[in-house]
């Protein structure tokens, strides 16, 4: 291990990462943050033009896979089992809103087909291009509503409770080769997958329920991903980092219908 605590800034410089969903949104500004650390990027995304346009953009390679779909996941890790990977970063999710009547089996099983069981794949499927690397290390990226309740949400929340509980479990089952399993909790990030929310709120009256009195942008969650995939945070492993402004911590934009 490269002895450092020398205050340089983390480097991720030699490595190879791939960021699941990173062609918008907090993905995008993983892989950003990636590449201005050294690192060379293998962009994802759903189809092909999307993940080759912005591979093209950043000067990165892509793959491609619907992780809805178990056999293009099974196909895209097959596809990757050659190359060298040091830095995964499970990023890509859905969250298909709705209560208990307006959730369908099918919803509740996309939510964890995307949201779990193909980042647990994808982990599994590159075991051995992480154990091949000497600093090999995954991220998962959740969400506070891995620990706090979303109401109207419950498939989304769930999906990610269980990836918390799956983090904890591979740290202790892959810690021992040297393999540093970690996630990211965000609270409320400006992308595309709560852009309505907000705006129907209003963004200044949502900024009030937030400790920091603002809604994150999307590189504050790529600067904590880099620190987290790189050797400085060495002795960091089945973390989960949360970066919310405290959001989590002040619980007052509940309201039954009932009391609205
Ligand atoms: P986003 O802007 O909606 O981007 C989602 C990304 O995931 C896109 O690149 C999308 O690819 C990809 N993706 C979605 N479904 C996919 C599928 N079935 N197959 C392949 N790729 C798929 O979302 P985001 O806000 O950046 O969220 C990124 C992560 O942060 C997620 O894990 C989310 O749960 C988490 N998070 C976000 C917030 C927030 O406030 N934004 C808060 C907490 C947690 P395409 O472009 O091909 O659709």
């Amino acid at each position: 291990m490269t002895r450092r605590g020398d205050g340089t800034a983390p480097s991720l410089q030699g490595l190879v990462a791939l960021v699941t969903g990173s062609t918008r949104g907090i993905g995008r500004a993983i892989a950003e943050g990636m590449r201005a650390a050294g690192a060379e990027v293998i962009i994802h995304g759903r189809s092909d033009v999307g993940a080759r346009a912005v591979a093209d953009q950043l000067g990165a390679s892509w793959v491609a896979a619907d992780l809805s779909s178990p056999e293009q996941v099974s196909r895209m890790v097959a596809d990757l089992n050659a190359r060298q990977i040091d830095v995964l970063v499970n990023n890509a999710a859905v969250e298909l809103g709705g209560t208990l009547e307006n959730t369908s089996q099918d919803d509740l099983r996309e939510a964890f087909q995307v949201n779990v069981f193909a980042p647990v794949e994808i982990v599994r499927g590159l075991l051995p291009n992480l154990r091949r690397s000497s600093r090999p290390s995954v991220l998962f990226i959740s969400s506070i509503h891995e620990s706090v309740p979303y109401y109207g949400n419950g498939a989304y929340a769930a999906s990610k409770a269980a990836l918390a509980m799956y983090l904890k479990t591979l740290a202790l089952e892959l810690g021992p080769e040297g393999i540093r399993v970690n996630s990211i909790a965000p609270g409320a990030i400006a992308t595309d997958i709560n852009r309505e929310v907000i705006a129907s709120i209003g963004e200044d009256r949502f900024s009030r329920w937030i400790p920091l009195g603002r809604v994150g942008h999307v590189w504050e969650i790529g600067d904590v991903a880099v620190f987290l995939s790189s050797e400085s945070a060495s002795y960091v492993h089945g973390a989960t980092v949360t970066v919310d402004g405290a959001y989590s911590h002040h619980l007052v934009r509940y309201r039954a219908p009932s009391h609205r």
